[in-house]
């Protein structure tokens, strides 16, 4: 278990994390989502004993990661966004020097590199050269040096950056076999990454975090944002009859006439709103009315970071079911990350 309390990190005059708390339970794989600049590099760094925070408590398993730093440490594998490669390595040389560089006792590391290999199926590389490696196989190596030592956490920051599609569906195949052994936390901007492993996540933003729940409940969260804008030829009674028989749109607002045309803005619960475009289409068509704009808007991460963080929301973050201690009212004013 991870602990994180009212972590903070400034750089200078860039607050990069803004006083974090939550806690990693055993077991799972964990999503860390967040925009560039979010502050996810920062906070895994600082997990990881890589980095010295500016305020705040992290403890491994109760483990203080400055207080007992060896102990700490011991329980953490890591991919850093930048893996530390020797590029003029084999795979196995390497894996060998990191084995040492953990303590791994001699007698161990061959049979240590031999599981670590086996598990991230580098198999046949081991003996070339990393820098004749492909960027997928690499960052194998960078993963299997994360499981030197077996850890019972692995954090990777941004691990499918650079990669191609394929290469990226190999590595996410890989992650999910790490979850069953390991709890796993895994770092991304992409929504869509975070979705296909993690069974959690965790939304950072600007150094904040905004919510922390299951992947379903932050599904609908995505979903119910969805919105569509239409310009309707025919009166507005008529208009809203068709709109109210489509059961897939969950609320409507009439907006100000625009150049003699009806305006309204739809909210579906269809995450897909081009499918109600189509069936709005045909509707109107069918009773003969004119849409002279028919507009998807797609939910984007942005709007979702954007909403999460807005106070008339406040209600809504840390939703989930987490144990996420309440946290305490600010004395100081929150300071601006600027
Ligand atoms: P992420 O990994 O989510 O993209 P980072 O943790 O890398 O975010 O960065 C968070 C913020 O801290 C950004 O505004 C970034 O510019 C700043 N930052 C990161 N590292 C440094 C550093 N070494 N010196 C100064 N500012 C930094
Ligand atoms: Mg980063």
């Amino acid at each position: 278990m991870i602990t994180v309390e009212h972590l903070s990190k400034r750089y200078g005059d860039v607050l990069a994390v803004d006083d974090l708390s939550f806690t990693i339970e055993d077991g799972h794989i964990y999503g860390f989502l967040g925009p560039n600049g979010a502050g996810k590099s920062t906070t895994l760094n600082i997990i990881t004993g890589c980095l010295a925070a500016t305020s705040g408590d992290i403890k491994i398993d109760g483990h203080d990661i400055y207080e007992e730093e060896r102990e700490a440490k011991k329980l953490i594998g890591y991919l850093p966004e930048i893996p530390p490669l020797y590029v003029d390595q084999t795979p196995r040389e390497y894996l060998k020097f990191v084995a040492e560089a953990k303590g791994v006792k001699k007698a161990d590391i061959e049979a240590e590199i031999d599981r670590v290999i086996d598990e991230t199926h580098i198999t046949e590389m081991q003996n070339r050269l990393i820098k004749h490696l492909s960027k997928g196989y690499r960052q194998r190596v960078g993963i299997s040096q994360a499981l030197i030592g077996n850890p019972s956490v692995i954090i990777l920051d941004e691990p499918t950056v650079g990669l191609d599609p394929m290469q990226i569906i190999e590595i996410r195949d890989l992650i999910a076999e790490l979850g069953k052994k390991h709890t796993v936390i895994l770092s991304s901007h992409i929504l869509s990454e975070i979705q296909a492993i993690c069974e959690k996540v965790l939304i950072i933003y600007k150094g904040k975090l905004v919510a922390f729940d299951n992947i379903e409940n932050l599904g609908k969260t995505m979903s119910e944002g969805n919105q569509i804008e239409i310009l309707s030829g025919g009166d507005p009674l008529e208009t809203i009859e068709l709109l109210e028989r489509n059961t897939a749109i969950t609320c409507f607002e009439q907006k100000e006439m625009i150049d003699g045309y009806n305006s309204f803005k739809l909210t579906t619960s269809n995450s897909n709103p081009y499918e109600i475009c189509e069936e709005l289409f045909v509707a109107f068509a069918g009773k003969g009315i004119p849409l002279v704009k028919l507009n998807p808007i797609k939910t984007t991460l942005e709007d979702i970071f954007i909403e999460l963080t807005s106070e008339e929301d406040e209600d809504a973050l840390y939703g989930g079911p987490e144990a996420i201690e309440p946290a305490e009212e600010k004395a100081i004013p929150e300071q601006e990350a600027r």
